[in-house]
């Protein structure tokens, strides 16, 4: 038997259960065999019912598996018909022999049944009898995150500012330095994080949290009355409380890549500072979740009005609630950023659920290695995913007080996140299909991403600033007086009306001269333009001056061409 790859998450975890019972059922294709198996397993510490496609290879003389689901075999997600209530939902479910466990959002719900290998089809038939009560079912499915600890010693985040350290491809990052010195913050967003929680206490961590204003701490009353009582930083949706806090490290390890503290002399620094992030639990200890909590979460945080979610989770089976879901998010303009997953295959032939929902919201995300390839764990999709970005020994904080190097799909798509925040901070108005939009179009391509992702490129945070800039270019978003293209332009920050532009004008040589020194950028142009009235800006007749790293211009200072100066910025076609 061979595996889809040792890089399965639902591999390794299968591995440490035990099987119960299992059946070899034959399907309509010849040499296809569907194989269901009941399996005990400490990542759930529940009854898992895992059905598996497996082909028989005649040409290679093996069998192989095709693809896995797994779900809960004693556990069903419930939609109600609208106005059904709760007291007569559980009476009928206990008559039928089944129990109500928890409401997942308005009108869904999870239901204990009998576990057994027909356990499902013997539910969804109880289920039909209930039609008056029951709109749709479906077993409760169990996904994982989608990034592993490696025992690299690297120890220098190459991600963000790759100098060739450890044999790497020179620049084959998303040159941080380069976009900290155009915006560094976006106070006042937050961002929903679903993954295995957050150690709030880890240094570089501290005061990441979402502090939700709607809410009063340990008051015992669900203030905001959004169905969480002292939901102050956000939910653990696996334990039922309100304390998210990290038992895995995957989480943190994921939430320090978009957010880590910078400048506190402490460990790694995060993209982004300002942020604050709804910490969503929804992976348990052992890094793997339900569907159920899954799609509770994007509810929770879809109301709390996030503009980005990061799910950085892999290997779920489809599901039609949370479709339903994603449709609601997609709606509400939220963008989902999603890890293609780390099985090393092609997402256009073998789905990877969450990334593969075909919602317009969603962006899917790879993992390229420190020389500027494809890491082979990645997996890849002309269609199905959209663009790389670096995942392979990225450092960050875990628990304790401990960092990480962590490889997979799950820490590519932090950073995707991270610059999608960004954006929606300069064009707050945006909504994910302006944000994703200037994300895939300023993809760095190379030949290494071409027919592997949709995009044939990379992420690149400052072509992504560029880009989103370019569309808008007269907003001025730290209002210090100058078009965020204007700035771009010349190198000063788009965040911080403090820094900005220094035009200087003065008389030499004949001429009355503007002048500003720039960063070199391909896609942006700065000219000097002239006027007699403050009005009819136009660059002809302007005499050029330019040097080096200086757009400077000058009109003959005794008037004849006008009487005053400015410098614009001009976007590249
Ligand atoms: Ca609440
Ligand atoms: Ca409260
Ligand atoms: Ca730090
Ligand atoms: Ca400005």
């Amino acid at each position: 038997m061979e595996n889809p790859s040792s890089q399965d998450a639902s591999e390794r975890a299968l591995a440490r259960g035990h099987v119960v019972q299992e059946r070899l059922l034959p399907t309509p294709t010849a040499g296809r065999w569907q194989r269901e198996r009941l399996v005990r397993s400490d990542i759930q510490e529940r009854l898992l019912l895992v059905r598996e496609d497996w082909q028989d290879d005649a040409a290679a003389g093996r069998w192989l598996i095709r693809g896995r689901s797994i779900h809960l075999a004693d556990q069903m997600i419930v939609r109600v018909r609208e106005g059904v209530r709760r007291d007569r939902l559980q009476a009928e479910l206990g008559a039928a022999g089944m129990s109500l466990l928890k409401a997942v959002a308005k009108d869904l719900y999870t239901v204990r049944i009998a576990g057994g290998l027909d356990s499902h089809e013997r539910a969804l038939a109880a289920f039909n009898e209930m039609r008056d009560l029951v709109r749709e079912a479906e077993p409760d499915g169990v996904g994982f995150g989608a990034g592993m600890p490696d025992d690299s010693s690297f120890s220098v985040q190459w991600g963000h500012h790759n100098t060739g350290q450890s044999g790497g491809a020179v620049d084959a990052d998303v040159d941080a330095p380069e976009f900290w010195d155009l915006l560094e913050a976006t106070p006042g967003l937050v961002v929903a994080v679903l993954d295995s929680g957050l150690n709030m206490t880890h240094p570089d961590l501290l005061g990441l949290a979402w502090a939700h204003a709607g809410e009063t701490a340990g008051d015992g009353i669900d203030n905001d009355g959004n169905g969480r009582v002292d939901d102050v930083n956000g939910w653990d949706f696996v334990n039922g409380d309100n304390n998210p806090t990290d038992d895995h490290g995957h989480g943190s390890n994921v939430t320090g890549i978009i957010a880590a503290t910078r400048n506190n002399s402490t460990g790694v620094a995060g993209m982004i500072g300002g942020v604050k992030v709804v910490v969503c639990k929804i992976l348990n200890a052992s890094n793997s979740g339900l569907t159920s909590n899954l799609i509770a979460a994007t509810t929770y945080a879809r109301l709390l009005g996030v503009p980005v979610m990061n799910l950085s989770l892999q290997n779920y089976p489809f599901s039609s609630s949370l479709n339903t879901e994603f449709t609601a998010c997609q709606t509400a303009g939220i963008l989902l950023s999603i890890c293609a997953g780390n099985q090393g295959v092609d997402n256009d032939v073998t789905p990877n659920y969450p990334s593969c929902y075909t919602h317009d919201n969603i962006i899917a995300v790879g993992n390229h290695d420190r020389s500027d390839a494809r890491y082979s764990g990645s997996n890849y999709g002309d269609v199905s995913v959209d663009l790389f970005a670096p995942g392979t020994s990225i450092l960050s904080p875990v628990l304790g007080t401990a960092y990480t190097n962590y490889t997979g799909t799950s820490q590519a798509t932090p950073y995707v996140t991270a610059v999608a925040l960004a954006i929606k901070h300069l064009n707050p108005s945006w909504q994910a299909a302006e944000i994703k939009n200037s994300i895939l179009a300023s993809v760095v391509t190379r030949p290494a991403y071409g027919g592997v992702c949709l995009t044939g490129g990379r992420l690149n945070a400052v072509t992504a600033l560029s880009h989103a800039v370019r569309q808008l270019p007269l907003r001025d978003s730290d209002e210090d007086g100058y078009s965020n293209l204007m700035e771009y332009a010349v190198g000063t920050r788009l965040d911080s009306a403090h820094v900005r532009p220094q035009i200087s004008l003065g008389m030499a040589g004949g001429y009355f001269r503007a002048a500003v020194s720039f960063t070199s950028r391909p896609d942006v142009s700065l000219e000097v333009q002239r006027s007699e009235d403050l009005g009819n800006w136009q660059s002809s007749g302007v005499t050029g001056f330019s040097s080096g790293s200086v757009t400077e211009g000058g009109i003959p200072e005794d008037g004849s061409l006008g009487s005053y100066l400015r410098i614009r910025a001009v976007a590249a076609p």
